[in-house]
């Protein structure tokens, strides 16, 4: 995740979105709709980020599934992979963030080996699931040692981004690292907000947060970038701002996507948008929309979907087979 940091100084968003950043009203400290959540569903529990916006299904069956009937689907490949991917990520951060800290010198030779010994370790480390992912490919595109190869491309091109900045920035000490002049929070990262009030759980967990540049991000992986992804961003930026109040404004999303069924090694790649208010409003009509599904009766789900385009990789494609 490298990659973002130096991005971030190439994309410098906050100087050329600076009208699109002073138009946004939807702010999550509001106590007006629609960020409050409407009071037909206050009786309800909140629901999480993911909940509301990873749209899998359209119809939202899976989440009807989840909710209402209380079955968590079975595993697939995209889930144990998903997991795998994020850790990965992590780690890498947590190894290598003061690499180029003028004490020893990389060239691209040293930073492949590099690579090689932290996958080779993480193989180690991951057997288990590594095995449990073996098991469910059910394609060329999943099989098990060309992840690690995308993975491992995906590590050289990050510390190859570290030295880049490092490079351009006239060589930097470690005072002036990457991570010191974009300081990224990987861990544990929690937003508290007032969950009863705008239906969002609390805590709320992004996979990162740069809160003095006022972006949150998200890892996603998965045969293709879908359209949903950025309202992930939108949900976790409400809800800081309702748990910071006014003057703590979150208003940039950036999705780190690795793509794990290219037929070329393909490496992941950092998509950073402004989180307006048309992405702020999609965020709420779906919330509501999630909130009237926990309202359905038990016995009556929310219909099929398009069973080759949507169900193929989803965990209830077994259970909504019953009822084809
Ligand atoms: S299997 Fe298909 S219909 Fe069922 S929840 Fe998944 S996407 Fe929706």
């Amino acid at each position: 995740m490298f990659q973002i940091g130096t991005n971030w100084q190439l994309w410098d968003l906050s100087r050329d979105f600076d009208k699109a950043v002073s138009g946004i009203g939807l702010r999550g400290y509001k106590r007006e709709e629609p960020i409050l959540l409407p009071a037909e569903f206050s009786h309800l529990s909140p629901l999480s980020v993911g909940d509301i916006a990873s749209i899998y299904c359209p119809t939202r069956r899976d989440l009807f599934l989840l909710k209402k009937r209380r079955l968590r689907g079975s595993s697939t490949w995209g889930r144990i992979a998903g997991p795998l991917i994020e850790d990965f990520c992590m780690g890498l951060i947590d190894e290598y963030k003061n690499l180029f800290d003028g004490s020893s010198e990389e060239s691209y030779d040293s930073i492949k080996n590099l690579m090689e010994d932290y996958s080779n370790r993480f193989i180690t480390n991951k057997q288990g699931a590594l095995k449990k992912l073996k098991r469910h490919s059910s394609a060329p595109a999943e099989d098990v040692t060309n992840f690690i190869l995308v993975l491992q491309y995906t590590g050289r091109y990050e510390l190859a981004m570290l030295g880049a900045d490092w490079f351009l920035n006239g060589g930097t000490s470690p005072n002036n690292s990457l991570l010191a002049r974009v300081p990224i929070k990987h861990r544990n990262v929690q937003i508290s907000p007032d969950a009863k009030v705008i239906g969002i759980s609390s805590p709320s967990t992004p996979d990162f947060l740069i809160s003095s540049l006022q972006v949150v991000g998200d890892i996603k992986s998965g045969a293709a970038f879908k359209d949903f992804y950025p309202l992930t961003c939108a949900g976790y930026a409400i809800a800081y701002e309702n748990q910071y109040g006014s003057g703590n404004d979150m208003n940039f999303g950036i999705i780190y996507f690795l793509e794990t069924h290219s037929r070329a090694f393909a490496t992941a790649r950092s998509y950073a948008f402004v989180i307006d208010d048309q992405l702020r409003h999609e965020f709420l009509d779906r919330r509501n929309e999630a909130f009237e599904i926990l309202l359905q009766d038990t016995g009556t789900p929310p219909p099929l979907a398009s069973r080759d385009q949507y169900c193929i990789h989803c965990k209830y494609r077994n259970e909504c087979d019953k009822d084809r």
